[in-house]
């Protein structure tokens, strides 16, 4: 009979230490047997599909700061997903060569995988989901919102995934939710994409209106949105920013009858510099 994980703890522990080295906040290891248990997409979206030699899904985030996000849409938030997004393709990258050294077929899915939103508003969906390779490694539960939730950043939390052939023994899966369906991604939602089916824990998405507001961010040098993720109130990096559940709640409101609320001087400071407004 096979060993289980015969790269066993050592190649684990050191692939960890690498990884905080190289800047990730967290990562998390998933065998690949757990897309084929949960059976929560189609097979050809399991990591073994596209790479058949895939034993072990490592997943890496990077947070993303919440006085910041707040702004969205503003450029100073698409600069931090831009940032976050090449430091973790960056992450990704070098820790495939130094897996591949080790003797292991190992290769990453970028963190975003398409060429234009224009391809989004016609087909939005990715070869391969981080957000459940996140759920899988152990990194947290998927939200409402359709949004991975971890215990430190809830939602606010960008992934990456590498994919090894080296057998490497999985994290437990959470499986406590941590989504506390307090609805406020689904009221604050600037499209109106989600609706609650009673039953389901995951809200019904329509993602071909999130791509076509994406689309327009994208033209106003503004994207992407990340509403859905700004609102939510998980994650203990709430602690440290606060927040302030009524200012979400009546946003899109309070802005539409003054564009000039000085309650929202703060978050259309850097709405009116640096991109364009044409909503
Ligand atoms: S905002 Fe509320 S309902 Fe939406 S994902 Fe977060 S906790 Fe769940
Ligand atoms: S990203 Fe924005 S438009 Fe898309 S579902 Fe979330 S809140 Fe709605």
């Amino acid at each position: 009979m096979k060993e289980p994980y015969k790269d066993g703890e050592d190649l684990k522990k050191a692939i960890t230490k690498k990884v905080k080295k190289l800047g990730a906040a967290m990562v998390g290891f998933a065998s690949i047997d757990r897309w084929e248990q949960y059976q929560e997409t189609q097979p050809r979206f399991y990591p073994q599909y596209g790479f058949p030699f895939t034993r072990t899904v490592i997943v890496l985030g990077v947070p993303v700061q919440i006085p910041v996000l707040d702004t969205t849409p503003s450029v100073v938030y698409s600069e931090l997903y831009n940032t976050t997004n090449r430091l973790l393709d960056e992450m990704a990258y070098r820790l495939t060569v130094f897996i591949e050294k080790r003797g292991h077929r190992t290769v990453f899915f970028p963190r975003d995988a398409y060429g234009d939103i224009s391809v989004l508003v016609q087909k939005p969906e990715a070869a391969f989901s981080h957000v459940l390779a996140g759920k899988y490694a152990g990194l947290g539960t998927i939200g409402s919102n359709h949004t991975l939730l971890t215990k430190q950043y809830g939602p606010r939390v960008r992934l990456v995934s590498v994919l090894t052939d080296a057998e490497i023994a999985p994290d437990e899966v959470q499986e406590k939710d941590l989504c506390t369906h307090c609805g406020l991604c689904q009221k604050c939602c600037p499209t109106s994409a989600f609706t609650v089916i009673k039953g389901n824990p995951i809200a019904y998405m329509d993602k071909y209106k999130c791509a076509r507001y994406h689309k327009t961010l994208r033209e106003e040098f503004r994207y992407p949105c990340g509403v859905c993720i700004k609102v939510c109130p998980v994650g203990k990096d709430r602690k440290l920013y606060g927040t302030n559940t009524q200012k979400y709640l009546n946003e899109i409101k309070v802005l539409k009858e003054n564009p000039n609320a000085p309650e929202y001087a703060d978050w259309n400071h850097f709405r009116n510099f640096g991109s364009k407004n044409n909503l």
